[in-house]
């Protein structure tokens, strides 16, 4: 099935950990929507975009077969299946989001003998990422055996079928709660926007390029603030020294007051009120910092 109309689809997890996030995003992006009455679909109503609510499993092969052009899926999803389908033609990341983070790790029992990756020799571990386990297996020379289950991978030592399990984690209470002990990650993971890897329209690739640039210019605001401040001219390579500044600041004159400038700097999040009381011993007035909302280069 490809998607023949000139509208440009997205498709997102219908319920789960990245599903809010997602639609949160795209909504920062500047897409209003409106939901269709069985819930599986978002009508775009100010561009011409819509979102499919679909499972994040189900995101790459929607996006290989040319079902969506767009997709925000985990990376471990994605490149589970692109490891899986061994072939070079699968989804592509575009941009990483910041959410959804969490790492996929071997675990072992915590009174297991187990001490480091190669003690897992000849031993089973549970998983339902085989492709990314396979492959982080054979990059470290150890062999195991990997036994897939989809479900409920960390119980899987304590019902006998495995001695290890390698499953998603982000703060490791899951893994506590069944007396498990993290031994080796494999791999790092968060929620990205991916691609089909198909040709697009010359309207669709448009269209695409233009909500990637929107998503990285909604993303390039988060952790960043606007200072504002006057100061003595003669104290303003003193201040630029002490800015956590991401650029050169915007230094303006001001009406009247000839020794005086106005500073506008983007900085980054590490700005907190001691460098605003120590920019003030300096000399600064009128110190301002300002959220950033969106930004475009
Ligand atoms: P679906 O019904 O859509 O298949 P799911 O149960 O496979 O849902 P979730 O548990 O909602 O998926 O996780 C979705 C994604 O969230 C994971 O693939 C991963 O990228 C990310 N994630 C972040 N933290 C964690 C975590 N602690 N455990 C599992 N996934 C996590
Ligand atoms: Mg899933």
């Amino acid at each position: 099935m490809s998607n023949a109309t000139d509208r440009l689809r997205i498709a997102v997890q219908k319920s789960g950990r990245l599903a809010e996030p997602s639609l949160a995003l795209l909504r920062r992006a500047g897409l209003v929507f409106r939901s269709s009455r069985d819930h599986l679909f978002l009508y775009g109503e100010n561009m011409p975009v819509d979102v499919l609510l679909v499972r994040d499993d189900d995101i790459p092969g929607l996006l290989v077969e040319g079902s969506c052009e767009l997709g925000i899926v985990g990376r471990n999803v994605l490149t589970e299946q692109r490891l899986a389908a061994a072939d070079s033609g699968g989804a592509a990341e575009l941009l990483s989001l910041g959410f959804g983070g969490c790492r996929l790790a071997i675990a072992v029992p915590q009174g297991s003998a187990i001490g480091e990756p190669a003690d897992l020799a000849g031993l089973r571990i549970a998983t339902s990422y085989p492709a990314l386990l396979a492959d982080w297996l054979r990059e470290n020379g150890v062999s195991a055996d990997i036994v897939v289950l989809n479900g409920s991978v960390e119980i899987a030592p304590r019902l006998g079928k495995a001695d290890a399990i390698c499953d998603l984690v982000s703060t490791g209470a899951t893994l506590a709660a069944n007396r498990l002990r993290e031994l080796v990650t494999v791999f790092e993971s968060e929620a990205v926007l991916a691609a089909a890897p198909g040709i697009l329209t010359p309207a669709k690739a448009a269209l695409a390029g233009q909500l990637a640039a929107r998503i990285a210019g909604a993303l390039s605001g988060d952790g960043v603030r606007l200072l504002m401040l006057q100061a003595p001219r003669a104290m303003l390579p003193a201040i630029e020294r002490m800015l956590p500044s991401r650029e050169t600041p915007s230094v303006l004159s001001l009406d009247g007051r000839p020794d005086d400038v106005a500073l506008q700097a983007l900085c980054t999040v590490a700005l907190d009120w001691q460098h605003l009381e120590a920019l003030k011993r300096l000399g600064a007035r009128g110190l301002m910092v300002l959220h950033v909302e969106r930004m475009l280069a």
